[in-house]
């Protein structure tokens, strides 16, 4: 078996979510494309190899891995979901003309939010917007 996928099956088992072919390959996918896909990239993508694979079959398995925090869903954008693999702590770059995001590291812990004292925090998004140096040569 490939070492990935034997790994990402463990994943799976862990969190007790059925290491189903289908499930697999979505995550196989989202741990070899760290570029944010949407829900249609992944899904044409994976099509290709898995022609059998309906749209509503992703949708389900990405909320299954969802909530399982084994990926992360991002809406930098209203109504256009990207996912990540990477479910560590970290903030986002979106460049508004090609579409791209970027990841940066955060400080851990950080900002501390004075103001929300006695708040619990479940979720923290960092996401920035502008122009990635490619575009920005591009457009001068
Ligand atoms: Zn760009
Ligand atoms: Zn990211």
């Amino acid at each position: 078996m490939d070492p990935l996928i034997k790994d990402l099956t463990k994943k799976l088992k862990e969190r007790k979510i059925r290491p189903s072919y289908q499930r697999l390959k979505i995550l196989e996918y989202l741990a070899t494309h760290r570029t944010h896909p949407t829900v249609n990239q992944i899904y044409e993508d994976l099509r290709k190899e898995v022609p059998t694979l309906s749209k509503a079959t992703v949708y389900n398995g990405l909320h299954a891995l969802e909530k399982q925090n084994l990926i992360r869903v991002l809406n930098i954008d209203e109504g256009e979901a990207r996912y990540d693999f990477t479910v560590t702590e970290h903030g986002h770059f979106k460049c508004k003309r090609c579409g791209t995001i970027f990841d940066f590291s955060l400080e851990p812990g950080r900002p501390h939010i004075e103001e929300l004292k006695g708040f619990k925090i479940t979720s923290r998004d960092f996401n920035l917007k502008g122009l990635c140096p490619e575009c920005l040569a591009a457009k001068s």
